[in-house]
């Protein structure tokens, strides 16, 4: 593993609006790394502090293990605002003009239109692009040079299904030839379906981070039953992380506090004289954990 970014103990104030706090995280190469948040939860503020555009009262981050610097700089693409082009120039021209902006040869232009699905519309005005292919323009820019990260801010806002559609599927693409992604985004669904590590922030405050498979495999809810239902109910208030439950007359919701493994709680209903007659797993969604996290920390 390869650690691409390493943010130490972030904070920034906006006055007295604490946007991040002693934020602390980590992005290996090869992630598609979410930052999770609802609105006002610090996730620009942290993008921008890690391109530079704003700077933090405290803390560190380094990039590929060194402290930032211009050639660090060059090795990240990024999206931050909504995008922004000559209105009567066409995508070729616009990206010229970027490319002469960053030092670099017009030779790339052609492959990061073909991947944005763009070349097609290469003679048309970008004033006549919907919002979802001018935010794939900006998307295209961004990739001019190869970076090895691409950073984006909320990259499906405002967007209707299949331009929401279209842009998962290139976010896919661009991740799939190599390249590090960072998304910030208030979308459970997004992070859910794009995302391999997810890190939420609330209140400028990271609540939790780890890989999005290890968060919807955690099962700390059952649907049991028994053909003694008396017996199982006083059972499982014993099993250890037992934390409440709800029943009908031949069906038990049992959660935990913790995570429990379905065999466990099988070999435990066995000892007690309790053969189950139905045992089925509950995962929790993203959303269901995400929504636990801001609760607990309101
Ligand atoms: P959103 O999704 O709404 O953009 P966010 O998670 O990206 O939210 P930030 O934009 O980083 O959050 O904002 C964090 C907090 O800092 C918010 O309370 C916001 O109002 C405040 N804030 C952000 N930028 C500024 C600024 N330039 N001046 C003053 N306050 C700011």
């Amino acid at each position: 593993m390869e650690t691409v970014l390493s943010i130490d103990r972030l904070s920034k104030k906006y006055g007295k609006i604490q946007a991040v706090k002693t934020l602390s995280l980590e992005v290996q190469k090869g992630q598609i790394f979410g930052l999770l948040g609802p609105n006002g939860s610090g996730k620009t503020t942290t993008l921008s502090v890690i391109l530079d555009l704003v700077k933090a009262d405290n803390g560190s981050f380094q990039w590929f293990g060194s402290t930032p610097s211009k050639e660090s700089r060059k090795r990240i693409g990024s999206v931050i605002e909504s995008p922004n082009f000559f209105p009567y120039l066409n995508p070729v021209k616009n990206l010229e003009i970027v490319a002469e902006i960053k030092g670099l040869d017009y030779s790339d232009i052609k492959r990061v239109l073909t991947l944005t699905g763009l070349f097609e519309r290469k003679k048309s005005k970008f004033k006549t692009f919907s919002f979802g292919m001018k935010q794939r323009l900006a998307i295209a820019s961004a990739l001019l040079g190869h970076p090895e990260i691409l950073i984006l801010d909320e990259p499906t806002n405002g967007l209707d299904p299949q331009g929401i559609a279209h842009i998962r599927e290139l976010i896919l693409k661009i991740a799939g030839e190599g390249t590090t992604i960072i998304l910030a985004s208030h979308l459970l669904d997004e992070v859910q379906k794009i995302c391999s590590h997810v890190a939420v922030l609330n209140k400028g405050t990271k609540l939790f981070d780890g890989e999005v498979s290890e968060v919807l495999a955690i099962s700390n809810s059952f649907e049991l039953s028994s053909s003694s239902m008396e017996e199982l109910q006083k059972a499982i208030r014993n099993f250890p992380g037992y934390k409440s439950h709800t029943s009908t007359v031949n069906l038990i919701n049992v959660s935990f506090n913790k995570e429990v493994k379905p065999e466990d709680l099988n070999e435990f209903c066995f000892r007690h004289g309790i053969i189950l007659t139905h045992l089925s797993e509950r995962k929790r969604s993203l959303e269901q954990h995400f929504l636990e996290l801001l609760q607990e920390n309101q």
